[in-house]
């Protein structure tokens, strides 16, 4: 029997994403165990077909691309947010290129997803210098790429992605570019699914670049002014998804709580209370997302809100773990697979997109900016 009451679902965000969201509640404890689960089984269904056009079009940036991103990655996390990130799909590179790419790259990306029905990845995060951007070590000398990634969502089996590197050591030099199939089966590349205890779906992995020779062509941004090539482009990409990783930690959240309040009998007036406190929560934190997320349309550099919200979505998200681990009886928790490992996989969102430290300095450095005159009245 499916842990979804779907008249719930539907009730939370309308009908719309509502056989989706089923489909990634039913296949969440397969996926969990085999994070290929769907691209193995499904990837040529109409469900999966039509969420990978759906996600170019969501990656084209207009005037409500990132609140409409963040509502519907919060439905579909609902569903269950590990088959959300086992789903084909163009992902962040996809973004990616939307912002930098070339009408040819994009083309070229765009054909091979849709041809192969393939998951992708975007490599930042490295194993010494983390998601610290701007000091990443991973380079490209003369033209050839050097360098290693960790902690990769999805790396060890996508079928493309992108890689963001450095060219020189000064602060303008970032760039970006992509991975080609081709590139991706030679031995200069070597990667691999890491194990994981918490949002499996995610299959983040390692890969390593050996002195890889990158196509000039393949280097996105080449038709675009020093300034758009690298990091400010890429610090939009990553200011438009913010919110929905947000979303993401919202939509589990949310399906914790409304899966314990119909399906757990043996609640009390105090746990009844505590689970409305924590909609209340939650509510809160969906409304200040959702404000980042209309910020950043209207100016992708707006990134103050989006980290108070990330920090507030995670906060919440964790708050759920802890209380609902309080008040159900262990063996309520253990004898249900979907919700045990739902509240494992809460954790994971703090470790995406940034922590909340450092969210925590963003949002210092935009009071100082004075983005939040109220504070000085
Ligand atoms: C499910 C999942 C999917 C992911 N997918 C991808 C992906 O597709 N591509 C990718 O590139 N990466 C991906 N990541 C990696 C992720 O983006 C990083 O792990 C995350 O941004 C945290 O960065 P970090 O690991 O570098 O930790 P760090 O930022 O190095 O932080 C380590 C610790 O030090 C603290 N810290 C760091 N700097 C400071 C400071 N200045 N002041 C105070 N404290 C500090 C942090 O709070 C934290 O506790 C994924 C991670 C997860 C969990």
């Amino acid at each position: 029997m499916s842990s979804l009451d779907i008249e719930r679902a539907v009730d939370r965000y309308g009908d719309e994403q509502i056989e989706l969201i089923k489909f990634y509640r039913d296949v969440a404890l397969e996926v969990d165990c085999d994070p290929n689960y769907i691209a193995n089984n499904f990837k040529n269904s109409t469900l999966i077909q039509d969420k990978m056009m759906a996600d170019f079009k969501r990656s084209k940036k207009d005037s409500l691309s990132t609140l409409n991103r963040t509502v519907v990655s919060e439905s579909l996390a609902y569903g269950d947010c590990g088959a959300l990130l086992a789903t084909p799909s163009p992902s962040l590179s996809g973004a990616l290129l939307d912002e930098i790419g070339s009408d040819d790259q994009r083309a070229f990306f765009r054909e091979h997803v849709t041809k192969t029905s393939c998951r992708t990845f975007f490599g930042v995060t490295e194993p010494d210098r983390g998601s610290d951007a701007a000091n990443m070590e991973t380079k490209m000398r003369g033209h050839t790429l050097k360098g290693e990634k960790l902690l990769v969502g999805n790396v060890g089996t996508a079928g493309i992605g992108t890689v963001l590197f450095r060219t020189e050591d000064k602060f303008l030099d970032m760039r970006a570019a992509i991975v080609t199939p081709k590139q991706l089966s030679s031995e200069r590349v070597k990667r691999e699914s890491l194990q994981m205890f918490a949002l499996r779906g995610s299959n983040v992995g390692y890969i390593h670049f050996e002195d890889l020779p990158i196509d000039e062509d393949m280097i996105l941004g080449h038709h675009l002014r020093p300034m758009q090539q690298g990091v400010m482009s890429m610090v939009q990409v990553f200011n438009r998804f913010r919110p929905s990783v947000s979303a993401m930690a919202l939509g589990t959240a949310q399906a914790i709580v409304d899966h314990v309040e119909s399906t757990v009998d043996k609640l009390d007036f105090s746990d009844r209370r505590q689970l409305s406190l924590l909609n209340e929560e939650i509510a809160l934190a969906r409304k200040l997302n959702e404000k980042a997320a209309r910020q950043v349309d209207k100016n992708p550099f707006a990134s103050t809100m989006a980290s108070l919200a990330k920090m507030k979505c995670c906060a919440a998200a964790k708050r759920v773990s802890s209380v609902i681990n309080s008040i159900l009886e262990a063996n309520i928790i253990l004898f249900d697979p979907w919700l045990s490992k739902a509240l494992r996989d809460v954790y994971a969102f703090e470790w995406m997109e940034g922590t909340s430290n450092i969210h925590r300095n963003n949002l210092i450095t935009g009071i100082k900016r004075n983005e939040f005159p109220f504070l000085n009245q």
